[in-house]
This record gives C-alpha cells, structure tokens and sequence, in this order.
C-alpha cells in the first residue's frame, strides 16, 4: 500500500517510514503538493492532524496520512503544546531549548510529555480516523545528544536515564508518541479494509 504523508517535516516521515514500513509505503506530500502547509487554527492536536490531512486529501483525491505533535510541559501548563513548532520562529531548537530551560530553573517539577495525534483521511471513501498517544518522561537540566530532531535532546523518557537525542533511533521508534499513535492508526485502518 502506497500512502502520502501529510507533513513537511521529513524526520516525521522518516520515522513512521522506520517503523511501519513493512504495513505501508509512506511518500511525503511534497512528492504531489508544493509548500504543503496549512494553517493550523486547531486548539487540539486532533484537530490539527485532522486539518492536514483533510486538505491533503481534498488536493490529491487520494488516502492520507497525517501528523500533528508537540511537547507539553507540566509546571508551564503544557506550553509549548500545539505550539511547539511555533514557538520562538526562527530560532534554534537549541535557542528554543535553552529558553525553556531558563523558564524550567526555579521549579523542581520537570514532568512532560510528547504527544501526537495521528489521522488517516480517504476523501472518496469519506472516511476519517484520528487518535492520540502520549510518552511520559521529563526535562533534563542540560541539552544532550545529536540523535533526533526539534526537542529531543532535552527530553528523558521514563525509564531511561539519557535524551531521545543519545538514545539510538531503535530506542525512541519502539515507544514514542509517534510509534503509539501510528501504531494504533494502522490497527484501525486495518479493521476497515
Ligand atoms: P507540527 O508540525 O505542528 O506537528 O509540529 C511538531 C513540533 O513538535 C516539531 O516541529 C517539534 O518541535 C516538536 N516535536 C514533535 N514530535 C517531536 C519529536 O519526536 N521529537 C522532538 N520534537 C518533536
């Protein structure tokens, strides 16, 4: 099955490619659409994979997979959240981390998680599936490793005692948001074909 991810971001698509490439061959919507991005005027993460994929779709009149993530920091009422991408345009993701850190240095609650809403769009089926998965870890106090992308090298999983940035791929494939919400999803879609 060949099916077109709705995201610019080519680590999402690397991923969900690494780990469920033997269910399905995911091509980046950039193969088909130039400068895919929408505006993202959800205030969930559900709603906004739900926008990416159903303009994705209704352009290419074919199955869609999207993605919409972020990190949610407990002791800063889950900021950045949907916002994560967002968050400080223009900077580094080690400009951006640091700044969080900054905010982080008075308090000892370090919880946060990553999250991701994953949804599957068929514009002639008119079907629509969406769910959400969580990892729960913490921030740590400094930023750490290379593997990764956006803010994985300040953030420990639980369980471990290193960043998704020196935690191998393998490590971070086999728990994250993004493996759960994908997993699911193609057990829905399965369900349905
Ligand atoms: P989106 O394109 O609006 O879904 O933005 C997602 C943003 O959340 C990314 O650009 C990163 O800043 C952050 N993010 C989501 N997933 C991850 C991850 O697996 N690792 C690190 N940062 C992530």
């Amino acid at each position: 099955m060949k099916i077109y991810m709705a995201t610019s971001n080519r680590h999402k698509i690397e991923e969900v490619n690494t780990i469920f490439g033997n269910f399905a061959d995911i091509k980046a919507i950039s193969d088909l659409i130039e400068n895919f991005s929408p505006e993202e005027t959800g205030s969930t993460f559900i709603e906004n994979s739900v926008i990416k994929a159903v303009t994705a779709g209704n352009i290419i009149k074919k199955p869609v997979i999207s993605d919409d993530s972020g990190l949610c920091i407990e002791s800063l009422d889950y900021f950045p959240g949907i916002n994560s991408a967002r968050y400080m345009e223009g900077f580094t993701y080690k400009e951006k981390m640091e700044s969080l850190l900054e905010k982080l240095k008075n308090t000892d609650n370090r919880k946060a998680y990553f999250a991701c809403a994953a949804t599957y769009f068929d514009p002639e089926k008119n079907i629509l599936i969406s769910c959400e998965e969580h990892v729960n870890g913490k921030i740590g106090y400094e930023i750490c490793g290379e593997n990764g992308f956006g803010y994985d090298p300040f953030f420990i999983p639980d369980g471990f005692k290193n960043t998704f940035g020196v935690l191998p791929a393998e490590t971070k494939n086999s728990l994250s948001h993004r493996y759960m919400a994908f997993k699911k999803l193609f057990e829905l879609i399965n369900k349905i074909k």
